[in-house]
């Protein structure tokens, strides 16, 4: 693997020197108002990333899967019902996080490409008169799959139904990226992590609690300790942690906030697109079809793509790493094998996502599929060239 390319999974993903720098600082005093200067920023920079004008933000040295847990057990108890649909891997992983913590899971078991499906969420919730339901989960973009969800959609589901359960949406891969309306859309608990789209290394679970969600914690029994939102509201007021603060990664998140919101949301979310659109031409072009199911459902950060039957989509990403270097994400659980995945988020510009398509071009090739070489590429780049507009202010 060379240090010199990008690389194109689907998180942890590609580091901007200016990050890289704000994480690398000496060691402070982290129960000080030097360190305040450092946290509370960050906090700040998250919620308007999350378009919240009122979101608690909490980040635990940790993972989005850390996020999934934070959530649950601050708002929940053993035995509450909570409906939610696996589309994908990582949906499917915080069913299994739910089941563990002897939550008593409705799953609507939804084809993987497709997106959630919010009429069936209707429906469920207006069946459920005595409000058993406690919790909805939406993962809005399916990392495993490449689909992106409409979490506007959920929530309209949850009011057509008049049904007071809390909105959990997990926006590990979508938050910093594409489009997320915390208020808007009503979400209770967003989640997220520091290595997707805010850049950095992993190591930091980040989540926004809505006023509604805040006042669950009040009765929740779920046992919890380090994922504690209220110990960890003291630990703020007092500028500290419960425990030990991953400082330099804090001090990363808020130099990241900046440069998201200097870049402005909208471009952002429009980079992402546009890159998103030349990968699509690209795989249109090799004559080969992304796992979601229609364009509505297409992600903005990563493609999961389909090889023709009878070949091992994993052969593509070894044989990737081992020829040339360059990192794509393997298929997960039900698509393994079928599906490679070009991860297209974060600090990626258009002729970075170029270097990949041209990449995966060339292991196809050596691989024996009938793909001709350039075409992608060239696709790709019509595309690019006719939608340079926002380029420019997006370098500056
Ligand atoms: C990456 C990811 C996760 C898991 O996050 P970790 O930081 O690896 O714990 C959860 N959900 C989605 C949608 C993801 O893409």
């Amino acid at each position: 693997m060379s240090f010199q390319n990008p690389v194109f999974i689907p998180g942890p993903t590609n580091i901007p020197e200016s990050l890289r720098k704000a994480c690398d600082m000496p060691t402070i005093d982290h129960r000080s108002p030097l360190f305040g200067q450092i946290l509370h920023p960050a906090r700040e920079g998250v919620r308007k990333v999350l378009k919240s004008e009122s979101a608690e933000v909490f980040i635990f040295p940790s993972t989005g899967t850390g996020g999934w847990e934070t959530a649950l057990t601050n708002t929940l108890s053993a035995g509450d019902k909570i409906l939610a649909a696996r589309n994908g891997m990582f949906s499917h992983r915080w069913i299994d996080m739910c089941q563990r913590h002897d939550l008593d899971v409705q799953v609507v078991e939804t084809p993987w490409g497709e997106g959630l499906p919010a009429d069936r969420y209707e429906e469920i919730l207006t069946a459920d008169t005595n409000h058993e339901i406690k919790a909805v989960l939406a993962t809005h973009n399916e990392t495993a799959t490449g689909v992106k969800s409409d979490i506007a959609a959920v929530r309209r589901a949850l009011d057509a139904a008049g049904h007071p359960a809390l909105l959990f949406v997990d926006g590990v891969s979508s938050i910093a990226s594409m489009d997320f309306r915390m208020d808007e859309w009503g979400v209770d608990v967003a989640v997220t992590g520091s290595q997707k789209g805010f850049m950095l290394t992993a190591g930091l679970a980040i989540v926004g609690f809505s006023a509604k969600a805040m006042a669950a914690t009040e009765t929740a029994k779920l046992p919890r300790t380090f994922f504690d939102v209220h110990d960890m509201a003291k630990g703020y007021a007092a500028n500290a942690y419960p425990y030990t603060p991953a400082v330099g990664l804090l001090n990363g998140l808020n130099e990241a906030c900046t440069m998201l919101l200097n870049e402005g949301l909208d471009n952002v979310f429009a980079r992402h697109s546009r890159i998103a659109e030349g990968v699509r031409a690209a795989v249109g072009a090799w004559g080969l079809e992304l796992c979601a199911a229609n364009p509505s459902v297409y992600s903005d950060t990563v493609s999961a793509i389909k090889t023709p039957e009878g070949f091992n989509a994993t052969d593509i990403v070894t044989h990737a790493a081992e020829k040339y270097g360059v990192a794509f994400g393997v298929g997960l659980g039900e698509v393994a094998g079928k599906v490679f995945r070009i991860g297209h988020l974060g600090s990626l510009t258009d002729v970075m996502a170029l270097s990949g398509i041209a990449t995966a071009e060339m292991c196809m090739v050596d691989l024996g599929l009938d793909i001709k070489l350039g075409s992608g590429v060239a696709a790709a780049q019509d595309f690019y060239r006719g939608n340079t507009a926002s380029v420019q202010k997006d370098a500056a």
